[in-house]
């Protein structure tokens, strides 16, 4: 079916367009109405209509694929692969719901689930599903202050955890952690279930509190857990926002909506058919983690690899020699991942059979120009950009290769996604913009299935947060753009890191995209610092590829050039700093703001989810230098 007619039909006639696609999930009871927006910005899709997340995503191919591979647990850490068939992971989830359940965890309870990128997380993620729990899975990565505040605000009925991740060959506790988290916060569940992996010997219980899986899943081996029915509006899952701009927002998910965009969405963006296999490299505790390593592929019948580990170890091929080891067909990564690898020796690309790999999708940030040539030309397979945040689940501009692939524009994530109405809109005036010309990127609401359907608990956040930037009833999670004549997009940052030089206004994302093209250069990060004459200039922060001996005055002087020779004199980044790493949050997201209020010394409000400090500190160093 050809892209435009797909699209037009769901922004047409949604209640018909998304009834057909309805169809793709198996319902206990169908729909009673399939819009309902009496009460916008908040939406109801599929009402009344009752299923089940965990019944779409196994039970459901018990029959047909029960001995086909559901779930591959990947870890080049602890040196473990786990196989695991659909009619495993039926024996596994059902288990571990049958031991929540004794645990006195049932429908609407909130589980917080802090693990590493272990088949146990898929597993706990499943049975709260199952059971009509309400999972929130906290990235493994945070400290136990993020963590502290997730279960304040989620109050979890239960904990679980794992005793450690590992990264890079280092073992990392997690108990101490969640030992931390629950002194600082005020909400205590009554317990903490344990994944012991043993790679803690040192790990310490608390008496009554912690309990220890495994004995419990001895227990309960065997045990069937009837499904949970929801209505389709109820919550599934609560999933905190990387905390970019601020404090991270609890985004609620529904039952039947997102069951509903995942089974699409796997189909018909991600090309992904029953039995074939999907590589995404997130970790379970992102929103690509939640919708493309378990509930995307799982509803859509396929095989999911999981992976804990680095890009580059044991070296930087290890991705593509498990696509070809295990025939993937999509894989899914973030433009941070690709620009790791393009540090390295691009031969690495080539050293194994890809012939199975149709296509590499990424999102999280924008994907610049050269490390996209880099990394299509590298594996000679067509990479596409999406653009998507935690609050839409999947992605809301990307490319249809499932359905009907239309031309991939270097740049630009492409055009809208299924029931994503969008504009461009002026960001003082509130009136749609021509194209060709940037503003802030809105969507017309009622949001479609799959994205949030609110914020947990605060309903007045989630109005105050997407609906109130405008006069018009607008979502916008603010992020720049620009649209061309054929209706792609490309994003250009967030409306908060627009640099205004002398009136004109530039997004983070064109200077990067400038200095990137700079052959040296493997990351760049821009910021707006003040300035008398100008309101603002650019700063310039780089990373520089492995091997590279011309001096950094020397690289710092060719960047601003191509600054200049590209975007014009207006552009020119003040000055050019070359480090050897930018600071990130935990998701792989440039953290600018931190980097702004270093050179400005001003607050750089909330850094608790930075990934390392010694980026900032490296940071501040060159500062200091001068270069
Ligand atoms: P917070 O909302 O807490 O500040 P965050 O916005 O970083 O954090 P996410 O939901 O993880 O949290 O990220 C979504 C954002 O990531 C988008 O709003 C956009 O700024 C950026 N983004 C995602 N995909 C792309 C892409 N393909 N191109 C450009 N930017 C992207
Ligand atoms: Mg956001």
């Amino acid at each position: 079916m050809r892209y435009e007619d797909f699209y037009q039909r769901s922004v047409d006639e949604p209640e018909a367009f998304w009834a057909e696609q309805a169809e793709r999930i198996h319902w206990q009871t169908p729909p009673r109405q399939i819009l309902d927006t009496s009460r916008l910005p908040f939406r109801r899709w599929f009402v009344g209509g009752t299923t089940n997340l965990c019944y779409n995503a196994i039970d459901r191919h018990l029959e047909e694929r029960g001995g086909q591979l559901a779930l591959v647990a990947i870890s080049t850490e602890t040196n473990i692969t786990r196989e695991l068939t659909y009619r495993d992971l039926y024996r596994e989830v059902n288990t571990f719901a049958a031991v929540l359940a004794s645990l006195g965890v049932g429908k609407g309870d909130r589980v917080v689930i802090y693990m590493p990128n272990i088949a146990e997380a898929v597993f706990a993620m499943l049975a709260c599903a199952r059971i009509g729990a309400i999972h929130s899975v906290v990235f493994g990565g945070f400290a136990s202050h993020n963590l502290a505040l997730r279960i304040d605000d989620a109050r979890p009925a239960l904990l679980i955890a794992a005793d450690a991740g590992m990264r890079g060959g280092k073992v990392i506790p997690y108990k101490p952690l969640v030992d931390a988290a629950l002194e600082e916060a005020t909400h205590k569940p009554p317990h903490v279930l344990i994944v012991d992996r043993g790679l803690d010997p040192q790990m310490t219980r608390v008496a009554d509190r912690d309990l220890d899986y495994a004995s419990l899943r001895a227990s309960y081996e065997g045990a069937e857990v009837p499904v949970a029915w929801l209505e389709s509006n109820e919550p599934s899952y609560l999933l905190y926002t990387s905390g970019t701009t601020g404090k991270p927002k609890g985004i609620q998910r529904d039952v039947g909506g997102y069951a509903v965009a995942m089974a699409l969405s796997i189909r018909t963006v991600f090309d992904i058919a029953p039995g074939q296999v999907m590589f995404s490299t997130s970790d379970v505790g992102w929103a690509v983690g939640h919708s493309y390593n378990v509930y995307g592929p799982l509803i859509g019948g396929a095989t999911s690899l999981l992976y804990e580990g680095l890009p580059t170890h044991p070296d930087p091929g290890i991705w593509w020699q498990l696509c070809e080891r295990y025939g993937v067909r999509t894989m899914f990564s973030s433009p941070t991942g690709i620009r790791v690898l393009k540090k390295q020796d691009a031969g690495w690309l080539k050293k194994y059979d890809l012939s199975a790999l149709k296509w590499l999708f990424l999102a999280g940030e924008p994907l610049d120009e050269p490390t996209a040539h880099w990394i299509t030309e590298g594996l000679g397979v067509p990479v596409i950009d999406n653009y998507w945040q935690t609050e839409t689940g999947w992605p809301a501009i990307t490319l249809m290769p499932g359905l009907d692939l239309k031309p991939v524009k270097f740049g630009s994530p492409g055009l809208p996604s299924p029931g994503y109405r969008m504009k461009v809109i002026d960001e003082g005036t509130g009136e749609e913009l021509p194209p060709q010309q940037k503003g802030v990127l809105v969507f017309v609401p009622p949001l479609p299935p799959g994205c949030l359907t609110t914020v947990w608990g605060d309903d007045e956040r989630y109005v105050n947060s997407y609906f109130s930037h405008f006069n018009e009833l607008l979502y916008s999670s603010l992020d720049w753009a620009i649209r061309d004549e054929n209706g792609y997009t490309t994003i250009l940052g967030r409306t908060d890191d627009v640099i205004n030089v002398a009136g004109h206004r530039l997004g983070t994302r064109e200077i990067e995209e400038s200095v990137s093209t700079h052959p040296a250069c493997a990351e760049a990060a821009v910021v707006g610092v003040q300035d008398e004459l100008k309101g603002q200039v650019p700063v310039v922060f780089a990373t520089l590829k492995q091997g590279v001996s011309e001096p950094s005055a020397e690289v710092a002087r060719g960047m601003q050039q191509r600054v200049v020779s590209q975007l014009g004199g207006v552009a020119k980044p003040a000055r050019v700093y070359v480090v050897n790493a930018l600071p990130k949050t935990r998701s792989g997201k440039l953290l600018r703001r931190s980097l702004q209020a270093l050179v400005q010394h001003t607050d750089p409000g909330d850094l608790s989810t930075l990934d390392d400090p010694n980026a900032l500190e490296e940071v501040r160093r060159a500062l200091e230098r001068g270069s």
